[in-house]
């Protein structure tokens, strides 16, 4: 989608500091990080959210968790520790209508409240 910034971004269209990607997936850094690493991770087929869920392959479902793990390896908190995490619909605060998902780590992250 041309209007859609995460489809722009994976697309190298605008910057970003992208950290993997693979044929699916691109992760780059957010640009408002809540921790010392904080990476998102964005199918490169658009759907807007986990409602979509089912619009996309089931091997790109598949292969989501094997890919944030990697990211995680790669960004050096496997060890030490990270949330993954969506944001779906108005209530979590979903602000980028594109399927995403957030791995924070890099400091102690608290309780989910
Ligand atoms: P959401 O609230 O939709 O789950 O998270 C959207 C995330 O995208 C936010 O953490 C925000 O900082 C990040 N973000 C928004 N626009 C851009 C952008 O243009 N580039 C990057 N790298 N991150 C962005
Ligand atoms: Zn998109």
């Amino acid at each position: 989608m041309s209007d859609c910034i995460f489809c722009r971004i994976a697309a190298g269209d605008i910057p970003a500091e992208v950290v993997a990607q693979d044929d699916d997936f691109v992760a780059f850094a957010d640009l408002h990080p809540l921790g010392p690493v904080h990476v998102l991770i964005v199918p490169r087929r658009h759907v807007a959210s986990m409602a979509e869920l089912g619009e996309l392959p089931s091997e790109v479902v598949a292969g989501l968790l094997p890919f944030a793990a990697r990211v995680a390896r790669e960004a050096g908190v496997e060890e030490s520790g990270y949330r993954l995490l969506t944001n779906t619909g108005p209530d979590a605060g979903q602000e980028v209508l594109h399927l995403h998902w957030h791995v924070i780590g890099g400091r102690p992250l608290g309780g989910m409240a």
